[in-house]
């Protein structure tokens, strides 16, 4: 602090900026990074596991999540710790890159963490830990692919595919109908799927949602949806092999731009406005069908004499369609938005296989199904669930089980699920241990240590004693020399994750080690923390 005067001579006080700072140094920043970064874990841990918790989150404005989403939950809770912060950072980069297993990496992080705690209390030094580390991952991550499995799925055979999502969907508020959704996941993922160059795009699969109905009434459609209807309601519900006319002129003659007055004094005068009027209307229906149309798509409305116009010439009509929705139908169905009548030619009509409107139940709701489409071999999945909350959370897990497909059409290695896999390496990891001299040892047990976490924590969500269940299915896989033993958290009888069909994929697994490592690498490393003394 220093006294200064200004050019008028009044006193004022300097604050040098490190003052306003606090300070954290050495072990003590460490720890302090530490306990931040294990209690974003200890949320998380919670919702592990099919018998995992969900969590509710409300927004500043109001709208409240009900989620058991890891990446959700992080992402929608407003943390203002800057490793809390790294936290979130490492369960959005999961799912970025594998889309599943979000929840898990946290849990796994938030362990090593507090083995690394443990470890600097013992005096090991930070760099020794994070060195440690790296190694026992390296040799988890090896293990991991020795116990993988090779899963054999084709066009035909969908079924490992289908338990493999099915495993995913079963830890989420969905898993009602975990089935069905897995089933049109796969279906959905393998409709775009290039087999050959195993390359999925999933930006293909639109995921829709509708209030209203059952989660059962969820259903794939080949093609887009569009939330509008026939503008007639006598007109053909069902279009086989449509020609589309996407137009963004509207069905009405054109209006002058000045404001002028038409003075009718007989009855002859009015009926050729009329008729004139009508026949406007004519050419342009006339000229929709001479092209060969066999529906219009307008960004604009048409009046009900137009509307009952295209009714009784067999041309149906679909009105006030959006720009983005029509943009959407052109390019799937190879069509070309027209702006002008005359423009009109037979080659800028859309093609789809089968237009449809739906109704749904006794509400007027109705959507138009355009499938089939000539250029585009998009999917939509559409949604149907009681309120918006479920339909949002549906998207979610749906988004979870079409990573999981893709993961596996791009490597076909499944490891075993309910803490199975993290047993195991836990177990190869413990035995590897005793090769290094040195205090790295120390640092490799307590990866190992750290595996059992997940188990762990998936038995305390399943209400078993946590401890008990881990020794005796640990020793269990010792025993018999098998890495397909994990927790019975369904209380099925067996806690075989084979004959239970309890699958996930091994890059989703081996990430999960290699990003929790990572980032449990970068705290040890800090060891300083300059802040805002506000924080
Ligand atoms: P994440 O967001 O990490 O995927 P989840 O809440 O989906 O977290 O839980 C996934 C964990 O639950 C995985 O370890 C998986 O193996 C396990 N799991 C899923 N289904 C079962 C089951 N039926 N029995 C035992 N464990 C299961």
């Amino acid at each position: 602090m220093a006294l200064a005067f200004d050019e008028y001579g009044r006193p004022f006080i300097i604050l040098k900026e490190q003052e306003q700072k606090t300070r954290l140094s050495g072990l003590e920043a460490q720890k302090a990074n530490i306990s931040a970064g294990r209690a974003v874990s200890r949320i998380l841990r919670t919702s592990l596991g099919p018998k995992g918790m969900d969590k509710m989150l409300q927004s500043p404005d109001g709208d409240v999540t009900i989620t058991n989403d890891g990446a959700t939950i992080l992402e929608q809770m407003d943390v203002d710790n800057q490793i809390a912060k790294l936290m979130v950072e490492l369960s959005r980069s999961q799912d970025y890159e594998i889309g599943d297993g979000t929840t898990g990496v946290v849990v796994m992080a938030g362990a090593l963490l507090e083995q690394a705690e443990r470890l600097l209390e013992r005096g090991i030094h930070p760099i020794r830990i994070a060195e440690g580390y790296e190694m026992a991952s390296r040799i988890a991550v090896e293990h991991l692919e020795r116990i993988a499995q090779k899963f054999d799925f084709g066009p035909t055979n969908i079924e490992p595919l289908v338990q493999t999502c099915m495993t995913t969907l079963s830890s989420k508020i969905v898993n009602r109908c975990k089935r069905a959704l897995a089933e049109i996941s796969v279906k959905a993922v393998l409709s775009v799927a290039d087999l050959e160059r195993k390359d999925v795009n999933l930006d293909l699969i639109k995921v829709e949602g509708k209030v209203g109905g059952k989660l059962e009434d969820t259903e794939l459609i080949y093609g887009i949806t569009v939330d509008k209807d026939m503008s007639h309601p006598q007109m053909p519900k069902q279009i086989e092999d449509a020609k589309i006319a996407i137009l963004t002129c509207p069905f009405e003659p054109p209006k002058p731009k000045t404001k002028h007055k038409v003075d009718i004094d007989t009855v002859e005068k009015f009926q050729t406005l009329r008729q004139q009027e009508q026949k406007y209307f004519d050419d342009m229906v006339q000229k929709c069908k001479d092209v060969g149309a066999t529906l219009v798509i307008c960004q604009w409305g048409f009046d009900d004499e137009a509307n009952h116009l295209l009714m009784h010439q067999n041309l149906p009509a679909v009105r006030w369609v959006g720009g983005v929705e029509l943009e959407l139908i052109a390019i799937a169905t190879g069509g070309r938005i027209v702006p002008r009548f005359q423009e009109l030619t037979p080659e800028k009509l859309g093609r789809a296989g089968l237009v449809r409107e739906k109704s749904f139940g006794t509400t007027k709701d109705k959507m138009l199904y355009i499938e089939h489409c000539a250029n585009s071999r998009a999917v939509t999945i559409f949604i149907r669930g009681g309120n918006k909350m479920m339909i949002e959370e549906t998207k979610r897990s749906i988004h979870d089980a079409l990573c999981v497909a893709r993961n596996l059409i791009r490597n076909n290695f499944i490891v075993y699920g309910g803490g199975a896999a993290e047993i195991s390496c836990s177990i190869a990891v413990e035995a590897a241990a005793d090769k290094y001299p040195g205090v790295k040892q120390y640092a490799i047990r307590a990866f190992a240590d750290a595996l059992d976490a997940v188990p762990v924590a998936l038995a305390e969500n399943s209400g078993l004693q946590p401890i008990e269940t881990l020794s005796a299915v640990k020793s269990q896989q010792i025993k018999e020399n098998n890495p397909h033993f994990g927790i019975d958290c369904n209380d099925v009888g067996t806690n075989d994750m084979c004959e239970q069909n309890v699958f996930e994929t091994l890059i989703g697994k081996q990430q999960q080690i290699l990003l929790a490592t990572q980032v449990v690498k970068m705290i040890l490393k800090i060891d300083d923390v300059i802040s805002p003394s506000d924080y």
